[in-house]
């Protein structure tokens, strides 16, 4: 089986992965698994045993182990020590230099401080472990962070100037964001020039292997470390390279396994997987790994695709200081996360910022280094391929880029184009809508029956960029009104009203009312505040007498966490005790069970590249729906953005309540919010698909799956 034959009988059922977040993990390669289920199926034997199936596990332990010295440049195979991974090889090297570091206070009895300089762009593992082992071991050392230029390539002076003093250098040869690699050769020639100097150096080569040739025994380093996922070998396999006479303290005894340097019963199929993946990269097999031309023409193909779909693009470092895998790239006007939901709706993983650090989206330290503007450091996108991807595999992924950036132009998402958007009508845009910058700021649009558009926007700096966001809806004539300072209305004329308060502007506005009057509802009003403090005061004001007949739906601006708060007033009070998310396996009973309305509550631009009720349909077999006609049978679809959640709320207040509906979404978050807010202000049955879609089309692993639990109807 190919690798490409690999990845599709792997991939989710309905929708196609373009897995391009190979700097965060890759996919085991079919000689991989191959390999490790020889080890586990013919090899099973312990290497420690003196028994000939003992011994057979050995030779394949060595040759995997001969495969790593060949692969690495390293000249006695020895010298490497399978491990766990990186992380465990960064903690090795600190301690066993730290250890020595103690031996020496006790050959000279001189308490020194010693210097320890690591890269300022590194795996945040390199300074934790420095931290943390510093402080178990009582070593007293001053930890120096050696700072980046732009382009994330280190100040060679800092580090001259720095080294006679310094007892261990860290630096790593590729960064995993940027894919900037670090030219060690510069260091090794330092390290050289520097008279008297006993600096040890550790080499993170974790993003090198299979993208730079490695010459580690020549370069003069004297510890390094590697992970098997990130080229191709499953997880929990990896490396450390220790030069024979570099010093080393072992962390984890017992057994005496692998010469005693970290004991415990070795990882066989994992270290078997591993030398295959090394061997095929050793011997240069076309089949398993591109060369660097290709690897070359790959990123040309991404370059050139992501350029014409995004006109404001910035790669945010010259790539010529970096592998070919590796692109980070931010775009003006548009959130790293808009983009990252865009390429997930068209099956493209990537990341924003580093993916290592267990899915949190702090701001990138890597980026911060460089000193890259907050806009681009916030909104940065890392897409990382590997050797082991295909040509085809790149041009699928150009071609899902190109249909993810129409669908972001079509709805106006992409500054700068004219849109195609075919989509947004006058009629299509009528009422509430939130719309974002890409700083995250937020502002509402609302047109009334008589093409009136106003945009309430608080916020100075994201202004420009909401214009040109309203433009290419042909909304130029909106009329922006400002919270702070408040905006100078023409109430009478408007039908706006200002409300003034001690913390703040409010605005009542009644859109629904149509000028030749017609009332649409003339019983809903909108009313935007700067905070919850300034929506107190109002709501306890004497102005409050006129809200009591009204259905009051309250916008917050610039609220700086989650989804702004709509509140009604008089509320409708749910009961939030109930309920509210529900599994794929719930779902299914409802879908047999039950009439219930699914809400997509994606952003239009995600939607309309997949689409939820093809996905729902064939994954639960439901009759076939009909789009123009918007109901099938018991299920009705629905398409309603988070961002228009608010209008439909306000569309349905009349209509009964008895509806159920399920809200989806990509990961079950904006889906959660949905269905609490019209819980709250609707009153409806209102479920949130847990998991959302990634859930739904999770591959199924006999490991995971569950025996269905009682459905549990939410009442
Ligand atoms: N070093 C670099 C450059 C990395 O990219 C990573 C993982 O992303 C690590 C170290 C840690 O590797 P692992 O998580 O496999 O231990």
């Amino acid at each position: 089986m190919s690798f490409d034959e690999h990845s599709k009988s792997n991939s989710e059922p309905l929708l196609k992965t373009i897995y391009l977040d190979c700097n965060a993990t890759t996919l085991t390669h079919p000689l991989a698994l191959q390999s490790a289920r020889e080890a586990m199926e013919l090899c099973y034997g312990n290497p420690s045993s003196t028994h000939i199936t003992g011994l057979h596990a050995k030779s394949f332990l060595e040759g995997a182990r001969e495969a790593a010295a060949l692969a690495v440049g390293a000249s006695r195979s020895e010298e490497i020590i399978f491990n766990s991974g990186a992380t465990e090889g960064i903690q090795s090297t600190v301690f066993s230099v730290l250890v020595h570091l103690l031996d020496k206070f006790r050959e000279t009895g001189r308490l020194k401080r010693w210097r320890v300089l690591y890269g300022s762009t590194e795996h945040k593992a390199v300074p934790s472990a420095l931290q943390h082992w510093a402080e178990v071991l009582r070593i007293p050392v001053t930890l120096e962070a050696i700072p980046v230029d732009p382009n994330g390539l280190f100040d060679f002076d800092f580090v001259e100037s720095r080294l006679p003093e310094t007892a261990l250098l860290c630096t790593m040869a590729v960064n995993n964001e940027t894919g900037v690699i670090q030219p060690l050769e510069k260091i090794a020639a330092l390290l050289n020039s520097t008279a008297g100097h006993d600096c040890l150096w550790f080499v993170d080569g974790v993003q090198a292997l299979g993208k730079i040739p490695l010459k580690l025994s020549t370069l003069g380093a004297h510890y390094a470390c590697f992970s098997g996922h990130k080229l191709n070998a499953p997880k929990g396999i990896g490396f450390l390279w220790v030069r024979q006479d570099a010093p080393y303290t072992p962390m984890i005894v017992g057994g005496g396994q692998e010469r005693g340097k970290r004991s415990g019963t070795e990882n066989l199929p994992g270290a078997a997987a591993f030398g295959r993946i090394l061997k095929a990269l050793i011997d240069g097999e076309r089949e398993v790994f591109l060369n660097h031309e290709q690897l070359d023409q790959c990123r040309d193909k991404l370059i050139q695709t992501l350029s014409q779909c995004f006109p404001t693009l910035v790669w945010n470092v010259d790539l010529k200081h970096c592998v070919p895998t590796t692109l980070n790239f931010s775009v003006e006007g548009i959130s790293g996360r808009e983009l990252m939901n865009a390429f997930d709706a068209v099956g493209i993983r990537v990341s924003g910022g580093s993916a290592c650090s267990s899915g949190k989206t702090s701001e990138s330290h890597v980026l911060a280094a460089m000193k890259l503007p907050k806009w681009r450091a916030q909104n940065a996108i890392r897409m990382s391929f590997g050797p082991a991807n295909s040509i085809k595999e790149i041009d699928i992924a150009c071609a899902a880029i190109r249909q993810a950036g129409e669908a972001l132009r079509a709805h106006c998402m992409i500054p700068h184009l004219p849109a195609q958007a075919t989509e947004l009508t006058p009629t299509t845009q009528r009422g509430i809508c939130e719309l974002r910058a890409s700083d995250g700021t937020r502002a509402w649009l609302v047109s009334n029956s008589a093409h009136e558009s106003y945009l309430v926007a608080d916020c100075e700096q994201a202004l420009s960029e909401l214009r040109s966001k309203l433009a290419c809806r042909g909304l130029q004539r909106t009329q922006v009104l400002r919270l702070d300072p408040p905006a100078g209305l023409d109430q009478s004329r408007d039908g706006w009203q200002q409300l003034k308060t001690r913390s703040g502007t409010a605005l009542l506005y009644f859109p629904w009312q149509s000028r030749e009057g017609h009332p649409l509802s003339t019983t809903t009003a909108l009313l935007f505040v700067t905070c919850r403090e300034c929506l107190e005061e109002v709501l306890s004001s004497s102005q409050a007498k006129q809200f009591t007949q009204l259905n009051l739906l309250a916008c917050i601006a610039c609220e700086p966490t989650a989804l702004s708060a709509y509140e009604f007033f008089p509320a409708v009070v749910s009961s939030l005790t109930t309920k509210i998310e529900c599994t794929k396996e719930e779902l299914a009973e409802r879908l047999k069970h039950q009439a219930i309305t699914v809400l997509d509550v994606r952003e239009a631009f995600e939607s309309a590249t997949s689409h939820l009720d093809d996905i729902l349909g064939s994954l639960f077999e439901l009759p076939k729906h009909d789009r123009d006609t918007t109901t099938s049978s018991d299920v009705d679809f629905k398409i309603v953005p988070l961002s228009r959640l608010p209008q439909f709320i306000i569309e349905r207040l009349n209509e009964p309540r008895q509806e159920r509906i399920l809200c989806v979404c990509r990961s079950g978050q904006r889906s959660l919010q949905a269905a609490e807010l019209l819980r709250r202000l609707s009153g409806c049955e209102a479920l949130s698909l847990k998991g959302g879609l990634a859930d739904l089309l999770a591959p199924h692993l006999s490991l995971l799956s569950r025996p269905p639990s009682p459905v549990n109807h939410g009442r």
